[in-house]
């Protein structure tokens, strides 16, 4: 069998990797993607970085089974169509299959990221041996991915798992997306850094801004955390909120999927136990009791890799 080569592109990283069919990374690289330039300058560097760690690595193109790609927006698995991407210049519409297949002259698959990233931890992460699985990734947003019966749920255009924007609250919080009261407007890292400011612009008697050393834009979700699990009350009040709007949205996620497995990554994720914990306990408040029973809820575990591991799993799958 051949090599499967995994590409995780963002607004200002790419990463590429080679990887075989047991999902283990050969070699892997990171170039800055210059989104502005256009999506083919963007195509031609990915090839000249793929070609160099093959090179590196002592193969050849021909070598290599296919290339999976995540991408930051909508993208349909099947037809290699981008639907659009607000982060890369002329990606929208763009059939990224064709466009980079052609210089490469291999099969290249397209989805979007978190969708490939889920399908990462089915092959080697935290769903590894799960057929049914729910994968979330709660940072800067809130996105999903979702298999059912070992299969990734696309949807028609590519645009399945966009779980962020599920309306929690009616006429609620300005979201990203330009509309109000959706999940990621509360419970993405952003959602939370802008309850935890305002709350500070009342009350600074506490661990969490002594942390910040009087510089306000410093704050991180991660600061929320560290000065939490150092028992200041301010912030477990914060992460007592973040763990009551992710537990809101899941519980709909979850009682429309049946998932067996519930796989958290993003920076939230590192939150750890103190996240993870009342997280369990607070689904029950509003998970119907047959969806929690078998379920079980991990952090994602392949972390900076997820997204070249991810898209090696989309290559993989396609060739099966
Ligand atoms: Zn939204």
């Amino acid at each position: 069998m051949g090599y499967l080569i995994g590409v995780d592109i963002g607004g200002t990283n790419t990463k590429i990797g080679i990887l075989n069919h047991e999902g283990n990374i050969l070699k892997s690289t990171h170039i800055k993607t210059m989104g502005d330039r256009g999506s083919d300058y963007v195509l031609d560097n990915i090839k000249g970085a793929v070609l160099s760690i093959l090179n590196e690595a002592k193969l050849g193109i021909e070598d290599v089974e296919g290339l999976g790609m995540g991408i930051p927006g909508p993208a349909n698995t099947d037809t290699g169509v981008v639907e659009f991407c607000v982060n890369l210049k002329g990606w929208d519409k763009l059939n990224v299959s064709k466009a980079l297949g052609e210089k490469l002259g291999i099969p290249v698959y397209v989805g979007n990221d978190v969708n490939v990233i889920t399908l990462g931890e089915a092959w080697r992460g935290s769903a590894k041996g799960y057929k049914n699985i729910l994968g979330i990734a709660v940072g800067t947003g809130i996105g999903g991915g979702m298999v059912v019966n070992g299969n990734l749920v696309s949807g028609t255009s590519g645009a399945a798992g966009e779980v962020g924007h599920i309306k929690l609250i009616k006429n609620g919080k300005l979201c990203g997306c330009g509309q109000k009261g959706c999940w990621e407007a509360y419970a993405s890292a952003t959602g939370l850094i802008r309850e935890a400011k305002s709350r500070l612009a009342v009350n600074r008697e506490n661990l969490l801004w002594e942390s910040l050393n009087g510089n306000l834009e410093s704050l991180e979700a991660k600061h929320v955390f560290d000065a939490a699990k150092n028992g200041d009350a301010f912030s477990k009040d914060l992460v007592a909120y973040e763990v009551e709007y992710l537990a809101f949205g899941l519980s709909a996620l979850i009682n429309t999927l049946n998932p067996e497995v519930v796989v958290v990554g993003g920076g939230v994720s590192l939150a750890g136990d103190i996240l993870f914990g009342p997280l369990k306990e607070e689904l029950k408040k509003y998970t119907l009791p047959g969806s929690l029973e078998k379920i079980e809820i991990k952090a994602a575990s392949l972390g900076n890799e997820a997204g070249i591991i991810g898209g090696a799993a989309l290559a993989a799958s396609k060739q099966d």
